[in-house]
Parts: C-alpha cells; structure tokens; sequence
C-alpha cells in the first residue's frame, strides 16, 4: 500500500487478556473513499477504531494515519474527527451552546460551530435544548461535534444506530455530503443495505482478522445470487445437497433455492443435477446484496 491510504495497518493486533480482539489485522483506506467497516459483534471493529485513535496501545504491529504512525497520535488526531459511541451533550443547553463550549475547549475558531451546524442541517433547531432533540438530531450533533476540527479523517462507529428511516437517509446525505468535500470516513455499522448504498470500499471482519479488504464493487462482483425452482420438492432437497457439498451457503425461500456463489457455478450446478438424474430446473442468476456476501464469508464457506 502507498501513501494514497488515509489509513493503513500492517499486523495489528490486540489482545485483551488471553482474547485476541484484533489479530494480526493489515488493512488500508483509500484517502477520498467512504469505507465500510462491517462483521458481527465482537468482531474487533470498535478495538481497532480505537487503536486508530490512540485510546488503546497494540500488541503488535503498526498502522499509518493520514500519513503518520500510530506512535505519534498528537501529529495525526487534530485532523481525525470521531465519533466512537453516543455522544454526551448537556441536555440544558442548546446545540449551538454545546457546540461552542467544545469549540472552545478544542481550540477551534468560534465560526465553527455554524459552519458545522449548516453542513448537519441542525441551524435551524440550534438554538432549541438538546433534550429536545430527537435521536436522529442528537446523531447529527455529534457529527457536528466530530466535524468541528475540519478533520480530514472521519471516523464514526455505528452514525446511523437506533435511527428511524428518516434519520436514516438524514445520515447518508450527511456523509455523501461530506464525501464530495473530498474528506475520508471510516463506518463502522451493522446496516448493510444502508453501507451498500454509501460506501466504496469495504472491510469486513471476523474474529479480529479482515475476510475482505477493497472496492465494494469487487466484493459485489464476486458473487451472484442463483436461485432455482423446481417443480418437485424431492428434486429442491437434491439440488441444495450438491450446492452444500460444493460448500455455498444455501436458503429455501417461497418454494425457491437461494445460493450465493460465483456466477460460473451456476453451470456446474444445473450439469451435476441432470447428472443426477433431477430434470429441467429454472434458474436464475441474481446480482448478490451485501447481507449475503457478509453471511456468506462470515460463515466461511468458500469464494
Ligand atoms: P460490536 O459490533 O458488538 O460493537 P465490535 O466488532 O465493535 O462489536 P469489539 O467491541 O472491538 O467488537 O470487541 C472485540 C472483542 O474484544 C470482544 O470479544 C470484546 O468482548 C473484547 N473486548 C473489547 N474491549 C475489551 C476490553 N476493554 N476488555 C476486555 N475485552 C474487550
């Protein structure tokens, strides 16, 4: 990897007693992308933003940040935005106010705070209470609130958590907004319909170790969703036993078999049923969602 990364690690890795929460981890961000950072709970996702941030020391290995080591945070952290758990706001006080009071204390330039109220489109509730807002609202304050630096580097863990779909879609035109200002983010989230739409990078994780680290469209294009129909249960039972001999995770939905798999195994599929004996199947060969892929990989049957 190069210096194009706004993050790169190389064998990081951290463990907390005699559990390995991020194992010899080497993964890049290209400078400019959104980045999706996806796996299951305990995956390490939170681990490894937080050695990124300088809050927890690795065990091995080492990582470069917006150019700098992780060694040397004070070169990088002033310009990282974060937003790594629900932010405290002082309920009494309003949006505006809570924002100028961390400005002040970060050092940063007052004209900040409405700088970065219009970018999150709270101006107009600035001046409201934040024990007034809604969830979405208190969300977006605390992008602001990570905004206030100007960072070049974003690094929020799980924005959109909790959101309704109106806070939601409040999110994602918040970071494409933030995106087209040429700035990186980094995503940790569970809402994989929701990355899809976002990112174009993703890195997924499992057990501390990344299972993908790349173009979303890459990850995408890896695989395909094949469903078959049959007219006879009998010969649906035959079909999903040959896709789990060949090790692809399979599903039976409305009559119908789900497989996610590369495209050219569709073939091979429909030659070994007529070669055992099963007659004419329809099928039909679908672009996978990234829920699939993630289960797919996370259960770890092959690509
Ligand atoms: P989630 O999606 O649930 O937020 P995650 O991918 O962010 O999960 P982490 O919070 O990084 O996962 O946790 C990774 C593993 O490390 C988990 O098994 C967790 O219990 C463990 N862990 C994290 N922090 C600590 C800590 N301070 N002390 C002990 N174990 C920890």
């Amino acid at each position: 990897m190069t210096g194009v990364f706004a993050i790169e690690t190389h064998g990081l890795s951290k463990h907390f007693g005699r559990h390995t929460a991020v194992d010899d981890l080497t993964i890049g961000v290209p400078a400019g992308t959104i980045a999706g950072f996806v796996g299951p709970n305990g995956a390490g996702k939170t681990t490894t933003i937080r050695l990124l941030l300088g809050l927890v020391r690795p065990n091995a290995g080492s990582a470069t940040i917006l150019g700098h080591p992780l060694t040397k945070p004070q070169r990088y952290l002033p310009r990282v935005g974060a937003l790594t758990e629900a932010p405290a706001f002082y309920p009494g006080l309003s949006g505006r106010t809570n924002l100028e009071v961390l400005a002040r204390l970060g050092g940063y330039p007052g004209s900040r705070v409405s700088e970065v109220l219009e970018v999150v489109e709270l101006s107009d509730r600035a001046r409201d209470r934040v024990g007034t807002y809604s969830l979405g609202m208190k969300q977006r304050l605390g992008v602001a609130m990570a905004l206030l630096p100007d960072p070049e580097l974003l690094i929020l863990d799980e924005p959109a958590n909790g959101l309704d779909p109106l806070g939601i879609i409040g999110i994602r035109e918040l970071l494409r907004r933030l995106a087209a200002q040429g700035k990186t983010i980094l995503l940790s989230s569970h809402m994989l319909g929701e990355l899809e739409q976002v990112t174009d990078w993703l890195i997924m994780l499992n057990q501390g170790k990344a299972l993908f680290c790349g173009p979303a469209r890459e990850l995408l294009a890896q695989r395909v969703e094949v469903v078959v129909e049959a007219e006879d249960a009998v010969h649906l039972d035959l079909v999903a036993r040959i896709v789990g001999e060949a090790g692809y995770a399979v599903t039976l939905e409305d009559h119908a078999l789900r497989i996610a798999c590369p495209a050219g195994f569709a073939e091979t599929l429909n030659r070994q049923a007529r070669e055992a004996g099963v007659p004419a199947l329809t099928i039909r060969v679908k672009e996978a969602s990234l829920e699939q892929l993630f289960l797919a990989l996370v259960k770890g049957d092959r690509t």
